[in-house]
């Protein structure tokens, strides 16, 4: 190895261990369900984005292994070299369907939709107004696109509508995007998209919605744009497959034409091999579950209200999640982390989330409850809480 590269490592790798800033990442023995096994020790997983229980749905396994016996494992090639799967167009018009939109296209993870959208339509003569918590993959996306990243205070309307207007009259930019997540997924807030579509009208800005934690969850399952009946309104509706929806992927919805052109113009569609037939067959089958039934959605809402009142009974701050997210917030950042490992090895997986994720003072340890935790588990998770929680001085 390169002597410079060993170096490199090994400092980087020091500093983070020596700082408390290195992940050390579990082994989850089996399925990822609403308990998992890690150590050999059976936790109530309150740490995964599987809001719906899908990712372990019988029926999306079956509709997995057909696909595999029928289509192989793999796709073969990029669709623009070797052909689009029948099974991808099935899909995609069925996320079409599902999200209100003319069309829709699906790439291979939620991070490279934003990799391959925002570059495909935005470029150095344009400007993006982006919301301060934005994801990283909105973050890098709008840094590879080389348009001037303009930095808007959390949902906070008049900043938005502020930067907006300077940033058209200035006469600088050929076009200006406003950029969002749908939910966000620290605090489980949802974004003001009524009054973004207003200030979208009057300045002529693109609107661009990532609904990586909004879609099966918001909109009784068909997410945060169609919950304020905006399909028609928002440009780009962007999303993952692999948190509600349980398997693995991420989709645009929009325009016809637009669909059209990030087929043409989206590095990731172009350069990188498309989903695997397992994947989108069981993807498929998994938005046609959600547009039966809302039985799942509704039973996650269910869960997350009961967690959550349970939480706040026992004198925890959750702050003003407007979602099923439940963040349990500590505020010193140790004292956040300490409490995340006693709740493990009391049983409860639900993990502390730090500076520099979210601000500094407001370390906290968030939890996710899915569709699938029963009462029972979610009753011995609240007993783990209130123990450690007292225990630790965080609750009396
Ligand atoms: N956007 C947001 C808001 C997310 O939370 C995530 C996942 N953490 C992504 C995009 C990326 O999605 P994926 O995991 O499918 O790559």
């Amino acid at each position: 190895m390169s002597q410079k590269l060993e170096q490199y490592l090994q400092s980087n790798l020091e500093y983070l261990k020596d700082n408390g800033l290195y992940n050390e990442i579990d082994v989850v023995e089996g399925a990822n369900g609403p308990e998992i096994t890690v150590a050999g020790k059976k936790l109530i997983n309150l740490s995964s984005n599987n809001y719906l229980g899908l990712a372990t749905d019988e029926k999306l396994k079956e509709a997995a292994i057909e696909a595999v016996k029928t289509h192989g494992v793999g796709a073969g090639a990029v669709r623009t070299i070797n052909g689009t799967l029948d099974l991808h167009v099935e899909l995609e018009k069925t996320l079409a369907e599902f999200k209100g939109t003319e069309a829709a296209v699906a790439f291979q993870s939620g991070f490279n939709c934003n990799m391959a959208a925002i570059q495909a339509v935005m470029n150095k003569e344009d400007a993006i107004l982006s919301d301060e918590l934005n994801h990283a993959s909105i973050i890098d996306g709008c840094r590879l696109s080389k348009a001037k990243i303009i930095r808007v205070n959390h949902s906070d309307m008049d900043d938005l509508r502020a930067k907006a207007k300077e940033a058209v009259e200035s006469g600088l930019y050929k076009k200006v995007m406003y950029i969002t997540d749908g939910v966000f997924s620290m605090d489980g807030d949802v974004a003001k998209l009524p009054e973004i579509v207003e200030i979208a009208k009057e300045f002529d800005l693109i609107t661009y919605v990532d609904d990586a934690h909004g879609s099966g969850v918001m909109g009784k399952g068909a997410g945060t744009v169609k919950h304020f009946g905006l399909e028609k309104e928002i440009d780009l509706q962007m999303g993952t497959l692999s948190k509600a929806i349980g398997v693995v992927g991420g989709y645009v919805a929009g325009s016809q034409d637009l669909i059209d052109y990030l087929k043409v113009a989206a590095r990731p569609f172009l350069f990188s091999t498309s989903l695997t037939p397992g994947d989108t067959k069981a993807i498929t089958e998994a938005v046609k579950t959600l547009m039966a039934s809302t039985e799942l959605h509704d039973k996650l809402w269910e869960n997350g209200d009961y967690l959550k009142a349970g939480l706040k009974d026992l004198g925890f701050e959750i702050g003003n999640s407007e979602t099923p997210i439940t963040p349990c917030i500590i505020g010193d950042e140790k004292k956040a982390q300490e409490f995340s490992k006693r709740l493990k090895e009391e049983g409860v997986y639900a993990k502390s989330i730090v500076f520099p994720t979210v601000p500094k003072g407001t370390g906290r340890v968030r939890n996710m409850p899915t569709a699938a935790h029963t009462k029972e588990m979610l009753d011995n998770a609240l007993e783990i809480y209130a123990k450690v929680g007292r225990e630790m001085g965080i609750i009396s």
